[in-house]
């Protein structure tokens, strides 16, 4: 009975993503569709093709986007955990970070403190969550750039992550939405991001703090518990 139970939830469960992937998906699968017919049009000029072409592969990209978001929450990857650098694994994710944050026009700042900064984790959801959290900070800048600020420390027992932003800040309804899912205040985000990142940093024993003020910008402060060097 109980089984029954779990299977049938299991069930309305796989069904309520099914559904929401396929409206998602839909949307720019429609665009794009409507953007190639556009450019079959006899005698158009190339300034118009490029920018259909432009307007087609973003839209593509965000399918693709959504596309990961939802199979990392239906169908994570195992957990892999080891001793990691958190140092070296920050240097890589600003180094994924750049070219984002230069479209943007967003200056990025690193303060590492030390070399060695070991902690147990999962290296790729490790990665997966931060970029999407500095992803988040750059998007929050994208208006008129800003500084990106990420510094790295040890406290005591603990490594403490810091990623600042300048961007628009969020008011306190919108921190305490953060990592629920679909909570989104963009045209054209998944609300799934945070959600993700979130679940995954806890699971690595991380520990989040949000501050932020509206028209100033925000603190994402992560800690996890260090891990003997040896
Ligand atoms: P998405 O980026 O697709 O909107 P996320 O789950 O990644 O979804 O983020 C959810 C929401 O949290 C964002 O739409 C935004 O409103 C808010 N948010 C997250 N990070 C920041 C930030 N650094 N500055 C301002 N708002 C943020
Ligand atoms: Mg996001």
């Amino acid at each position: 009975m109980q089984e029954k139970a779990v299977l049938s939830d299991k069930i309305k469960i796989v069904s309520e993503m099914a559904a929401s992937v396929a409206h998602e998906i839909r949307n720019p699968l429609t665009s794009v569709r409507g953007f190639i017919q556009l450019m079959g049009a006899q005698g158009l000029e190339q300034e118009k093709k490029l920018f259909y072409q432009k307007i087609s592969l973003e839209e593509l990209e965000r399918a693709q986007m959504i596309i990961t978001d939802y199979l990392a929450i239906a169908k994570p990857e195992p957990e892999k955990i080891e001793k990691i650098n958190l140092h070296d694994e920050v240097q890589y994710v600003v180094h994924v970070l750049q070219t984002f944050a230069n479209y943007h026009e967003v200056q990025i700042n690193v303060l590492l403190q030390e070399n060695s900064m070991f902690m147990l984790g999962d290296r790729n959801k490790l990665r997966q969550s931060l970029i999407n959290i500095g992803k988040n900070a750059i998007e929050a800048m994208s208006a008129d750039g800003g500084v990106l600020s990420i510094s790295l420390s040890k406290q005591k027992n603990d490594l403490v992550l810091t990623i600042t932003d300048t961007g628009i800040g969020m008011t306190q309804e919108q921190i305490s939405r953060l990592g629920t899912p679909y909570f989104s205040t963009k045209e054209k985000g998944t609300g799934l991001g945070t959600m993700v990142s979130f679940s995954l940093l806890r699971a690595m024993k991380g520990n989040i703090n949000v501050a932020s003020e509206v028209g100033r910008g925000t603190i994402f402060e992560i800690s996890f518990p260090s891990t003997m060097t040896e």
